[in-house]
């Protein structure tokens, strides 16, 4: 194999005297990657929702993981790329010295745990703020009327429970500000009321009524 010598653009060695990797010496190789990353990345995905809890809880892209991943790896390295694959992330980390470019790859295993997410939790402990009260005379319109509020409340927040009664539909609605906000942008002139539920932390706690005529 014929033998072309490499000079280490960070130190001047060459490649006679020393052990290379890629364009520089080993030595100076492992100095100017030197990374620090976590031994495996775990992430709390919600069983129920899917979403991932990270600085509050949203539904995660592998972008998303991604960069979560780089967030934690530490190093002055000049690029840096992941890639999910499976159970385990990719990392590719470039360095530039002297002009010259290498690269330093790495995997770490990303486990997912199983999680509840605040709202997923809250839900299934039939939690609620608001009661959105639908209220008429034509059936076929509450019924409508109850799936489109439903899917939009459900956008952003839940309903926890759907009560039929005689007059027409009761909604508990997870959030007051989303079910207001829902209501408000359909453009229903609605009532609102507040009823004492109790004290939490010393604060009064309020549940609000809306109630909608269809
Ligand atoms: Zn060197
Ligand atoms: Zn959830």
């Amino acid at each position: 194999m014929p033998f072309s010598e490499k000079i280490c653009p960070a130190c001047g060695a060459s490649s006679r005297d020393s052990e290379f990797s890629g364009n520089f010496c080993s030595k100076c190789y492992s100095e100017r990657a030197e990374m620090r990353m976590p031994a495996r990345v775990e992430l709390s995905i919600c069983k129920r929702c899917g979403k991932m809890g990270a600085r509050g809880w949203s539904l995660p892209t592998s972008d998303d993981i991604e960069a979560l991943v780089l967030s934690r790896c530490k190093g002055d390295y000049d690029s840096a790329s992941a890639h999910i694959e499976g159970e385990f992330v990719n990392l590719e980390f470039t360095f530039i010295e002297s002009g010259k470019e290498f690269a330093v790859k790495r995997t770490i295993p990303l486990k997912l745990r199983d999680t509840t997410c605040t709202e997923c939790s809250r839900k299934a402990g039939g939690y609620y703020e608001a009661i959105i009260q639908i209220r008429g005379e034509d059936e076929e319109k509450i019924k409508r009327m109850e799936q489109k509020i439903s899917r939009l409340v459900s956008r952003s927040s839940f309903i926890s429970k759907t009560n039929w009664i005689k007059e027409g539909v009761d909604l508990y609605a997870g959030s007051k500000r989303v079910a207001e906000h829902v209501i408000s942008n359909l453009g229903f002139k609605y009532s609102k009321s507040d009823k004492l539920a109790g004290v939490k932390d010393g604060r009064r706690i309020y549940r609000r009524s809306l109630c909608v005529r269809v």
